[in-house]
């Protein structure tokens, strides 16, 4: 039986879509959520509140809790490939990585002598590169950051090697470069640009490149648009389906582009990730709000 929650545009959905299943509210009163990742290690997960500066940890039976009180107006998590959580901080304007041993060790800051703007979000992949798009959102204001001049020259996606420390610019024609992920076998790099958020006429799409053999992003086009609001982030399945946010809930694309469905949640939503030791959890950042779901997919790492 479906679910008021779940709306059906083309057949392949009916069984990505989690039929007889709530869409369940596990916190709110909170200013803008957005950063969710999965811990499997410890089975929960954390989200950022950015204007309100935490990050938030909550569990099945146990609830939530601060897990950081202060992580300088962080934003995007994820984890790499030992299982260290990667954070981008808007206030900081750094990406981050807490060690084994809890202390927190800044990756990169700055490329070629000025400051990053605001690091937004954030990937790794298996050979432990980190992805992570640098708008401008942590620095227009003093809300999600802390407002402060733009050093670089526009907002770049940007390729960190964390053993050398080399930094390079991956993609220089973004608006707003805002949430990424790779399909499951690495050969492509989805982008999102969230332009429209400052500018009516400006970017509401995720774009999607080839990845090269060595790192860099070829033949740039636009995988869809998003018409309710925008891409602000979003996660990708083990068949290669995109689910995002966006204005109205959860959009869902096939790996050639076709809108196949939608989960609406009743708040704007800014980023989703899957969890759960079976990956069929879909934990959904939305404005004040954090839900969790399960849906017939099962999500990449
Ligand atoms: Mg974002």
């Amino acid at each position: 039986m479906a679910s008021s929650h779940l709306v059906t545009y083309d057949p392949r959905f009916r069984t990505l879509g989690q039929g007889n299943v709530a869409l369940k509210q596990i916190a709110s009163g909170m200013l803008w959520t957005e950063g969710p990742v999965y811990m499997p290690q410890g089975n929960y997960y954390l989200w950022s509140d950015i204007p309100n500066d935490k990050v938030y940890q909550w569990a099945e039976g146990m609830g939530v809790r601060v897990f950081d009180h202060d992580p300088r107006n962080s934003n995007g998590h994820t984890l790499d490939q030992e299982g260290r959580l990667i954070s981008c901080e808007h206030r900081g304007r750094q990406v981050t990585r807490r060690e084994h041993d809890g202390t927190t060790k800044v990756l990169v800051d700055s490329y070629d002598g000025k400051r990053l703007n605001s690091p937004n979000d954030v990937v790794v992949k298996s050979d432990g590169s980190i992805w992570f798009s640098d708008p401008s959102y942590g620095i227009l204001t003093d809300y999600e950051g802390k407002r402060s001049e733009q050093e670089q020259a526009a907002c770049y996606v940007f390729r960190l090697d964390p053993e050398t420390g080399d930094l390079r610019i991956v993609a220089d024609d973004f608006v707003k470069p805002n949430g990424l992920a790779f399909s499951p076998d690495e050969s492509l790099l989805y982008v999102s640009d969230t332009g429209m958020s400052h500018d009516p006429n400006g970017p509401h799409h995720i774009r999607v490149f080839d990845v090269s053999e060595t790192g860099e992003l070829l033949n740039s086009r636009v995988f869809a648009d998003i018409e309710v609001g925008l891409s602000d982030g979003f996660r990708l399945d083990v068949d290669g389906n995109v689910w995002t946010s966006c204005g109205s809930g959860v959009q869902v694309f096939s790996p050639e582009g076709d809108m196949l469905g939608e989960i609406l949640v009743p708040e704007v939503v800014s980023n989703l990730c899957f969890g759960g030791p079976k990956r069929n959890q879909l934990l959904i950042t939305a404005t004040t709000s954090v839900y969790m779901t399960y849906v017939g997919a099962t999500g990449c790492y």
